[in-house]
């Protein structure tokens, strides 16, 4: 039956997500400061509230999808001149984060919520925008076991996949550490086409080589940073994301901060970091994370 949700970001990601709710039943009220945003959650079929706090005042539910975790404590403690949400909501609330931000954010958010008398869970997602307004998302929940049911069934309309990693702060995990090998494979499959080229390999030669033997990964077979051998990979379409290269800057960061935090010894996970905040910041600004071969292609490193 349906259930009150309180959705708070309704961005690239929070837009077409939400709207899958209403689509399965849910009484959806939302909240985004950007008119534009505002405006197509009504045409879904969401309530806009006038604030994070009134959009979460009746809901059983409430879920964030934010830019990064700055975000996700201001809305859940009301820093910033905004109510906290987590006064706001009626005691023992779901909470469900699903935006991608860093693991110790996630558990603080999490403590801040149990301290308030609500239950919470992380729920991080892979899949892009298209995969949001598919409904076909991979979610990846930190939540106690007793009530992982009832998170699953909520994220169900949104979802391909829902994949239980641990307690509060492990879906977070799970995400950063995939994202990591995703960045360095990508670096790694780039040069060595860039490598064959040189050595007068043709493009499909290598990948029929690689993509059936031990070089075999989803950045070559998937999203093949060559145009040809994988025709819906994004460097068939000028590398138009896909998953755009700040993003993939974005989650290497925070897996380099757990990194950091853990003392573990991540150099190619540095390495890649290094690589796509640059790309990130500059040409790649606007392309899929395969266009790194082009920067590869580019130049010797010095
Ligand atoms: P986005 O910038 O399109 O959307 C974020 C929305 O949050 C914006 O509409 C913004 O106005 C709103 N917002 C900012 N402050 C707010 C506040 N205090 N209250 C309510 N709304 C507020 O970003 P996105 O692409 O939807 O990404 C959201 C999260 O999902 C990020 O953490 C991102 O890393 C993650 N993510 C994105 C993708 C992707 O492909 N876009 C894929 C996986 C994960």
């Amino acid at each position: 039956t349906g259930q009150n949700v309180a959705f708070i970001g309704l961005g690239n990601m929070g837009g077409p997500m939400a709207a899958n709710l209403v689509k399965a039943g849910h009484t959806v009220t939302g909240y985004d400061p950007v008119p534009a945003a505002a405006e197509q959650a009504i045409g879904n079929g969401i309530t806009m509230a006038a604030s994070p706090a009134d959009a979460a005042a009746n809901a059983d539910v409430v879920i964030t999808m934010l830019p990064t975790g700055d975000h996700v404590l201001d809305v859940y403690l009301g820093r910033r001149g905004n109510d906290a949400v987590l006064q706001a909501a009626p005691a023992g609330a779901l909470f469900i984060d699903c935006s991608t931000i860093a693991v110790q954010d996630a558990t603080a958010a999490a403590q801040h919520a149990n301290e308030a008398g609500h239950r919470a869970a992380d729920a991080p997602v892979s899949g892009g925008a298209v995969g949001a307004a598919a409904g076909s998302l991979t979610f990846m929940v930190g939540a106690p076991a007793d009530f992982i049911e009832e998170v699953s069934s909520i994220l169900d309309p949104m979802a391909g996949r829902v994949v239980h990693c641990g307690e509060p702060g492990a879906g977070q995990a799970a995400k950063i550490c995939n994202n990591m090998i995703l960045g360095i494979s990508m670096i790694a499959v780039s040069e060595a086409f860039v490598l064959g080229e040189r050595l007068g390999l043709t493009h499909q030669a290598l990948f029929d080589v690689a993509s059936t033997a031990s070089g075999q990964c989803w950045a070559l077979t998937t999203n093949c940073p060559v145009p040809g051998p994988v025709p819906t990979s994004p460097a068939n379409r000028d590398y138009a994301p896909g998953f755009a290269s700040p993003l993939m800057a974005k989650d290497l960061t925070l897996a380099m901060k757990a990194a950091d935090l853990t003392d573990t010894d991540a150099r190619l996970g540095q390495m890649a970091t290094n690589i796509y905040r640059q790309f990130g910041m500059g040409e790649g600004r606007e392309s899929d994370f395969s266009a790194i071969i082009n920067e590869i292609r580019k130049e010797p490193v010095e």
